[in-house]
Parts: C-alpha cells; structure tokens; sequence
C-alpha cells in the first residue's frame, strides 16, 4: 500500500475487539498502534492508589498536575504504559481499573489533559488509534474512521473467554452487567460520547471471526488510503 501519511481512527464499545483488530491491522501495515483505553486507564491507576472517588471531578482534577504518562513501544511491538515512571502495563487491565478509567474519563479536564498527548501520535507517524472519541474529537480529520461494534452478549462472551485466559475469570453475568453499564457511561457523559462519526464506516463483528474483521478493516482502509 502506497505510504502517504495517513490515520485510522477505531471507534466503539468495549470488547468490539478493536484492539485486537487495530494491533493486527498495525503489524500489517507497518504503522503505529495508539490504544488510548490504556491512558485513560493509566490515570484510572493512580485515581485508585491515591484512595479518590473517580466520581469526584474536583478531586480528580487536582490530581492531574501530579500525574506523568508516557508511552513506549517494546520490542515485542507491545504498548508499555508508564506512571510516574513506573510500568503499569499489567496492573492497568486489572477488572477493577475498567471502571476508575470509565469514570475518570467523564470528567472534560482529564479529556483535555490528554488531547494532546494523543494528536502528537497521529502528527508524527501513521497511526492506527482505537478508544471511543478519535474519530469525532481527537483526529476528526482521519483519512480513514472505522466504528466497531458488536452485539453486547457478544462481546460480554469474549470478555468473559479473555479473562478466563487470564487466569482472573469472573461469572459471565457479571461481565455482562459491568458491560452495559461502561456501554452507558461512556454513550451518556456529556463530554466526547461514544458515537459513531458521520463519516465513519461500520463494522459489527458480530458475526465475524477474527480473520475476517482483519480483511474486512484493511479492505476499508485501502479503498480510502488508495482513493
Ligand atoms: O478501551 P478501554 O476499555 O481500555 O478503555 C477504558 C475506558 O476508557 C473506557 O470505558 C472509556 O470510558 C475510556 N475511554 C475514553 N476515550 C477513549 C478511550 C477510552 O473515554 N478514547
């Protein structure tokens, strides 16, 4: 594919597999993979050590100066995030932390603390990037937006199975029911809803396999890249 600076913006619920899909399609393709889950979950971290209500915007705010997240790539091609200086790629995707990132996400001055942060990426490299706002707020100019989606059991189902893999299983009720109700915090908060962007094109997995959600988001990206 012909390598003109491009972005594609992943959009869509939790466990859609878009990060799943979004790391593939960077390996595929030789460009950068941002998953920006994984800072709102970093500052999810340290809201949670510090003993704060995530809830709590005041508190969570005056939190923000004290807080440094950096990013690495090791040599696995994984996303290493960094608080404070300290590795915090395991402990971020603790069950826990889902809902500290989902919370604190709500609150616009975390979201603008970390715009920029995000837009530096897509700046420097071709990047593919997956959360809930990139195409409508962070990269509204992407060459390429994508909104992922699935059916929730579904994707409660693969939840379930992922955290059973883990060695952290948890009842697939629960999984459900934490599912539906990230799946309206995140829809419902006033600042950078979950929506699908005007000009994104959808793709529910549902009934897909992996390879084919592969083929199906490089065959989109492709058509717009190659355009
Ligand atoms: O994608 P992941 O489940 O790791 O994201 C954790 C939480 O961070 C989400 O539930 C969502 O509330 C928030 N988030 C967000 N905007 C993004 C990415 C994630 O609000 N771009």
């Amino acid at each position: 594919m012909n390598k003109k600076h491009f972005a594609v913006a992943v959009d869509g619920p939790s466990g859609a597999g878009k990060s799943t899909i979004a790391k593939a399609v960077a390996a595929r393709l030789d460009i950068l993979y941002v998953d920006t889950g994984a800072i709102y979950r970093t500052i999810g971290c340290y809201v949670k050590e510090k003993g704060v209500d995530p809830c709590d915007s005041a508190a969570v705010i005056a939190l923000l100066p004290e807080i440094h997240v950096d990013m690495h790539y090791a040599e696995d091609g994984l996303q290493h995030m960094y608080l404070n200086g300290r590795d915090v790629t395991t402990e971020i995707r603790r069950n826990e932390i889902s809902r500290y990132a989902s919370d604190v996400s709500a609150i616009p001055e975390v979201r603008t603390h970390l715009l920029e942060m995000q837009r530096q990426f897509a700046r420097e490299s071709c990047v593919i990037m997956d959360g809930r706002d990139i195409g409508t707020v962070v990269l509204p100019d992407a060459e390429v937006k994508v909104f992922l989606t699935a059916p929730l059991e579904e994707r409660a189902r693969r939840r379930f199975l992922e955290l059973e893999q883990r060695g952290t299983p948890r009842p697939y009720e629960d999984v459900l029911r934490e599912m539906e109700q990230r799946d309206y915090n995140d829809s419902h908060r006033a600042a950078a809803p979950l929506r699908q962007a005007e000009d994104a094109v959808l793709l529910d997995t549902g009934d897909l396999s992996f390879e084919e959600s592969l083929e199906a988001i490089l065959a989109i990206i492709r058509k717009k890249v190659e355009a």
